[in-house]
C-alpha cells in the first residue's frame, strides 16, 4: 500500500504552486502499472518524485514531438548510444532536441526557482547534480559533432507555441 499515497492527485512534497508541476511530470510514469510495482522504498513520495526526474513522454516532450512532426521532420526517440539519451534525435542532420523540466534541470526561470517545502537541501542537491550531468552530456554531444537545442518546460506554454514552432523550424532547417 505504500505506493498508494503518491497516486493521490494532491500528494506532493512541495508547496501548492509546485504541486501541479510535479504532477505534470510524474503523471506519465505513475499511470503505468509497473511504476507502482517498482516502488519498493518506504518513502513513496520520494520514489515517485525521483522517477519523475527521468520520466519520458512528458506533456512538454509530447508537444515538441507534435510540433516537429507538423513541421515535416522525422526523428528517433531517446537514443541509448548518445550521451544523456536525448529526447529527439535527427541522425541525418546530426541534431538533437532535449526537453527539460524547469525545476529538475535548474532552469533560470520562476518555475525553476521554486523551492521544495520539505527536504529542500536534498532536492536542491539533486537538481545541482542534474544540471552538472546535463552540462557534461551536452558537451559530449557537441564534441561528437551534434547540434543541441534545449527546450524548457516553461517555453511550451500555449502563449509561446508560435515562437516555439519558429525556434524548432530554425534549428532543424539550419545548415550545420
Ligand atoms: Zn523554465
Amino acid at each position: 500500500m505504500a505506493y498508494a499515497a503518491f497516486c493521490l492527485p494532491r500528494q506532493s512534497v512541495f508547496n501548492g504552486s509546485l504541486t501541479a508541476a510535479t504532477r505534470h511530470w510524474a503523471a506519465p510514469r505513475l499511470s503505468k502499472g509497473r511504476a507502482a510495482i517498482k516502488a519498493t522504498t518506504t518513502d513513496p513520495v520520494r520514489s515517485a518524485v525521483m522517477r519523475s526526474v527521468k520520466s519520458k513522454d512528458t506533456a512538454p516532450e509530447m508537444l515538441v514531438r507534435r510540433l516537429v512532426h507538423g513541421l515535416g521532420y522525422r526523428y528517433r526517440l531517446h537514443r541509448k548510444d548518445l550521451p544523456g539519451n536525448p529526447d529527439l534525435v535527427f541522425p541525418s542532420r546530426q541534431k538533437v532536441i532535449q526537453v527539460n523540466g524547469c525545476f529538475w534541470h535548474g532552469h533560470d526561470c520562476l518555475r525553476g526557482a521554486r523551492q521544495p517545502k520539505a527536504n529542500a537541501e536534498y532536492w536542491l542537491a539533486k537538481v545541482a547534480r542534474n544540471v552538472e550531468r546535463d552540462g557534461r552530456n551536452e558537451a559530449a554531444l557537441r564534441e561528437g559533432g551534434w547540434d543541441v537545442l534545449v527546450i524548457w518546460e516553461c517555453q511550451t506554454k500555449l502563449r509561446d507555441r508560435e515562437d516555439l514552432a519558429g525556434r524548432l523550424r530554425a534549428f532543424l532547417s539550419a545548415e550545420p
